[in-house]
């Protein structure tokens, strides 16, 4: 019963650090909680507060989140540049951990819903995966894999000028680089071909989740084809790449090469699109096919051969460079030049989202 949860804690809520905190409405629950959306009395701003369930197993796995996420915010971006969640306090309350975090809007599934997961535009699709993977490669800096990078943790952020902003949330799964046994974790939907298959000591790989993402947003999707153009090509490439996952999990096969084709899938898309569509302009063309050389890219099944998320910042997709052929990325060893890293500081500005 929903009212009757909400009641349970608002009474809970309420006697957090004095009633400091008021709470106004329910933000989403899952497994290890509740989220609400508080009235902060000191500061007079509204805030989300993660409320975990008074479990051992759920209080200790948030302990983890709030110092992965402390070290994060203090250490890797102090200034709140690289697209990740403000934490700004933490309490004990009778056993339930409670996280405040900045409040943020809608998460990107929403979104997606709210367009009947038609899509967004090609813009946003470019604008959120520069930001996404800049905060990737902050968390890669930082030694942590979060491992449940997915829409339902990619927040809009409220943007103190017109261009569109995201924030990665939910560290309640993250770990640190070489210090967990990497089996039963990421989301099902979303896992590389490494965690399903178990190759020894391979970590879990946030870009993979990033890639999938990426295809997600065009679920369904007429963002890249014009006009009315049936939009069969990366709907179909999705339900390819699920269906292959779910194989490979189930047969558990050493010739696990067999069953994930991403690569023959989008081959199949560059050839079943309308290029020839004189609607279609050369910056719509350059803009596909850098999107779809990206996928490429970021669905690599090898794991030594991926890009890095630093790689990936540079693809022509997320920097709006022409697109002249299969991206090389620079090693990551090299360093960007200047010119290149200016040119990734594009925003689409404001305007409808989807
Ligand atoms: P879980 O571990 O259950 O996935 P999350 O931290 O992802 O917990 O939070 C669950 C949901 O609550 C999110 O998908 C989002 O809709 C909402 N939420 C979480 N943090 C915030 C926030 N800072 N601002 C607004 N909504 C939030
Ligand atoms: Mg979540």
């Amino acid at each position: 019963n929903w009212d009757l949860i909400l009641y349970v804690n608002l009474e809970l809520v309420n006697k957090m650090s004095n009633r400091r905190f008021i709470v106004k409405e329910m933000l989403g629950q899952g497994t290890f909680g509740q989220v609400v959306k508080c009235l902060d009395t000191e500061t007079n701003d509204y805030v989300a507060v993660k409320v975990i369930k008074n479990q051992p197993a759920f209080y200790h796995q948030a302990i983890m989140e709030v110092s992965l996420l402390r070290m994060l915010n203090q250490k890797y971006d102090p200034d709140d540049q690289h697209n990740i969640v403000r934490m700004l306090d933490y309490l004990s309350f009778q056993n339930h951990l409670c996280i405040a975090f900045e409040m943020l809007g809608q998460n990107l599934y929403e979104l997606l819903k709210r367009n009947h997961l038609r899509g967004l535009k090609l813009k946003y699709v470019q604008a959120f995966s520069k930001q996404i993977l800049d905060a990737m490669v902050v968390m890669r800096d930082a030694g942590i894999i979060h491992c449940d990078l997915k829409p339902e943790n990619i927040l809009l952020a409220p943007s103190v000028t017109t261009a569109a902003a995201v924030k990665v949330i939910d560290f309640g799964s993250a770990c640190l680089e070489g210090k967990t046994v990497y089996s039963y974790i990421q989301s099902r939907y979303y896992r590389s071909p490494e965690v399903l298959l178990g190759y020894p000591g391979q970590p879990p790989d946030d870009l993979l989740r990033e890639a999938k993402n990426t295809v997600r947003f065009f679920k369904h999707v007429g963002s890249i084809y014009p006009g009315n153009e049936t939009p069969t090509g990366l709907t179909t490439a999705y339900r390819i790449l699920s269906e292959e996952e779910v194989e490979a999990r189930e047969s558990k096969s050493p010739k696990m090469g067999k069953w994930y084709f991403p690569h023959r899938t989008l081959d199949k898309l560059i050839y079943s699109y309308p290029w020839n569509n004189p609607e279609l302009t050369e910056t719509e063309k350059n803009d596909r096919l850098a999107l779809v050389d990206f996928l490429k890219g970021l669905l690599e099944f090898d794991p030594n051969k991926r890009w890095s998320p630093m790689q990936a910042l540079y693809h022509p997709f997320i920097t709006g460079e022409p697109f002249t052929g299969p991206y090389e990325p620079v090693p990551e060893t090299a360093r960007i030049p200047v010119a290149r890293a200016a040119a990734i500081d594009h925003n689409p500005g404001g305007g409808h989202w989807l």
